[in-house]
């Protein structure tokens, strides 16, 4: 029998996790009994995109299995080098809205902060997976300067912590940080946007919860989450600690062809997180990023798909069906509806 995790995570600090991350295809092969035809395309797709695994994520996949639903997210596979024509390096035209350094300001009213340009995993189909955060480091004085920039900007009601993953900052950054942006008088809400308590659950500690809630600003998470393999015990805790600091928990998932393209994952991550006390917000198609074609799932399967949650669920645990197109004022929603030709196709399906 294999043996996926080599030594008990829990009293390790996060910290560690994050240091001791797996970065090396042969050893992620090798820790999950995997085939080593599997390593020269591992090889050869990581030279432009690292892979990076963090421990306690790795401790849910099933060894022997190379479709896990989490190995895919994160194994370099050999298609992410056939160009596809359509996928680009920035689908969301992001580099035209980086405002200032470590600023991205798209939609009125609100802007992202990138906090954080590391991740603590690296998911092979990020739309961000090209992004220039060596350009997005900021020293103490553009930290100052992009402060400014929401100053300036009366209209700027929410600010986002963004990366990379922001919760890959330290506490010390992100209390004085969270400080300064609640003493912007029109700043009124405060929202992140994180991986990290997903894959590694031990970040959640009571010195990141007072550094997020110790100001006047309600906090939303928007976590991300897109298999319910993902929601072990570990994670269930450390939603429950991020609820009981006072913070509102969404979620926000990705479609991927071949981890979570059925009825039956999909289900199962809307009633999971639903367990936890987690909305289902978001359901993103795929951005068409340079190197994730493989996990295109055409629109009209995810249209049906969603079509037959809305039968099935409550509408509370039915995420919105989501595109981001570059230029949009917002996210747009597909065309998913209760009496709609979408949904009579997907009910002849059923
Ligand atoms: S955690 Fe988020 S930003 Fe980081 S690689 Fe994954 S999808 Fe991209």
């Amino acid at each position: 029998m294999i043996h996926v995790s080599s030594a008990p995570v829990e009293s390790v600090s996060w910290q560690s996790l994050l240091a001791g991350s797996i970065t090396d295809p042969a050893e992620l092969l090798r820790r999950l009994g995997l085939s080593e035809d599997l390593l020269a395309p591992a090889i050869a797709a990581s030279g432009s995109f690292a892979l990076r695994v963090p421990e306690p994520y790795l401790s849910r996949m099933r060894p022997g299995d190379p479709n896990d639903p989490l190995l895919r997210q994160v194994l370099p596979l050999g298609e992410e080098l056939v160009d596809q024509p359509g996928y680009v390096t920035d689908p969301l035209g992001e580099q035209h809205a980086n405002a200032r350094p470590g600023i991205i300001h798209k939609y009125h009213g609100r802007l992202l902060l990138v906090v954080s340009a590391g991740c603590a995993v690296n998911c092979r189909y990020c739309f961000r997976r090209h992004f220039p955060y060596a350009d997005n480091s900021l020293s103490t004085s553009e930290w100052q300067d992009a402060l400014d920039y929401i100053r300036s900007d009366t209209s700027i009601a929410e600010v986002i912590y963004s990366g990379g993953d922001p919760l890959a900052a330290n506490d010390r950054r992100l209390a004085w940080l969270t400080q300064e942006i609640a003493a912007i008088p029109h700043v009124r809400r405060l929202r992140v946007h994180t991986r990290l308590p997903v894959v590694i659950p031990q970040r959640v500690t009571p010195a990141l919860l007072d550094a997020l809630c110790g100001t006047r600003l309600p906090v939303t998470m928007v976590l991300h989450c897109n298999h319910a393999n993902e929601l072990d015990r570990e994670l269930a805790d450390a939603v429950r600690r991020l609820r009981n600091g006072g913070i509102t928990l969404l979620n926000q998932a990705v479609l991927l062809r071949g981890v979570n393209d059925s009825l039956g994952a999909q289900m199962a991550l809307s009633e999971s997180l639903g367990d936890h006390g987690v909305l289902p917000y978001y359901l993103h198609v795929l951005d068409q990023v340079k190197g994730a074609s493989h996990f295109h799932v055409p629109d009209e399967q995810a249209i049906a798909l969603v079509g037959r949650m809305m039968i099935r669920l409550p509408g509370f645990l039915v995420p919105r069906l989501v595109r981001e197109i570059a230029g949009e004022p917002g996210k747009v929603p597909l065309p998913v509806s209760l009496g709609g030709t979408e949904l009579h196709h997907a009910l002849r399906t059923f």
